[in-house]
């Protein structure tokens, strides 16, 4: 803090949140600004059943604004008192800003996303797997800048759901191939406690010949090992998006909103890759 100046904090709000990697990303970049002594990033782990009355409290104790992680993202929405177009449309937010008297939530994911494509997806085919929220804020960003958008999900009754509300159509296994685009936004590839690695990439609707196909592959699921999506897409010379670079560009976007400074993505690149 210098001058005399309150710190201008800002959170991650997670229930698990201790192995995220936005504070160190955060702060690399807030350093890099150099607006580390008057700005800083934390994570704080919130139980689900306290969150609006946490979130309620940090908003009064100085905070700025808050990146909300799992399992928080739709709650966030529903307590702020001014909603961002993407958010509403999206029905989660991930980022929320703290004004006098006021929460205001964004939704920064789908903006992350096309950031981490770095190409506009007008006119391509997409497969978007999944339902939850990663996968709606995908779909509604894809389909926003354009692309024409297939959604499957492990449990139908969500994909149609989903296709309705943002615009997509249902993919069927069996269904017509030849994406362009294909976007993994289940949690298949997420290692779980113990080196179990979950579920198998046969649970998805896609093989080798769609990654080869593919101009592109997006797998939103990142962790300390390489996906076996990943692998895939490496071995068939298919361009990868993972997801730290998604993570990396969401968070961006967030600090954008924050600070209004032009976040430098190498350095927070780098800091989200060391840990
Ligand atoms: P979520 O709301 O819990 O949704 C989970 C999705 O995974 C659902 O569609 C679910 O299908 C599907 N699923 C679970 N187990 C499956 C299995 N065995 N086979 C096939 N599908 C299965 O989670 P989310 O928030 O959308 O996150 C999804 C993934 O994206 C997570 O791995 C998360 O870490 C990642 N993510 C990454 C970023 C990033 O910035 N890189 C941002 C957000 C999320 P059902 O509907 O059938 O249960």
């Amino acid at each position: 803090m210098s001058g005399g100046r309150r710190l201008r904090r800002l959170a991650v709000l997670g229930h698990p949140v201790a192995h995220s990697r936005s504070p160190a990303m955060q702060n690399a970049a807030l350093a890099e600004l150099g607006l580390a002594g008057e700005w800083s990033y934390e994570a704080i782990d919130v139980p689900p059943d306290r969150f609006a009355e946490r979130v309620r409290a940090i908003a009064a104790e100085g905070f700025v604004g808050a990146n909300v992680t799992l399992p928080h993202k739709l709650a966030a929405l529903a307590l702020a008192d001014r909603t961002s177009t993407a958010a509403a449309e999206i029905g989660a937010a991930n980022t929320l800003s703290f004004g006098d008297g006021w929460i205001a939530a964004d939704n920064t994911d789908g903006a992350g996303l096309i950031a981490a494509l770095g190409e506009a997806p007008r006119g391509q085919r997409a497969l978007v797997l999944g339902a939850g929220g990663a996968a709606r804020a995908a779909v509604w960003a894809l389909a926003r800048e354009g692309a024409a958008v297939e959604v499957w999900n492990r449990t139908p009754r969500r994909a149609e759901v989903l296709a309705a509300d943002l615009g997509a159509t249902v993919f069927r296994p069996g269904g017509e191939r030849g994406h362009d685009l294909i976007v993994n936004a289940t949690t298949v590839g997420l290692a779980r406690a113990g080196g179990d690695r979950g579920p198998a990439l046969d649970t998805l609707p896609i093989d080798g010949g769609a990654v080869a196909d593919a101009r592109v592959v997006v797998d939103l699921v990142y962790g300390a090992a390489e996906t076996e999506l990943a692998r895939l897409a490496r071995g068939h010379g298919t361009r990868l998006v993972d997801g730290l670079e998604v993570l990396v560009q969401q968070g961006a976007a967030s600090l954008r909103l924050w600070t209004a400074a032009e976040p430098p993505i190498a350095t927070m690149r780098r800091a989200a890759r060391a840990g």
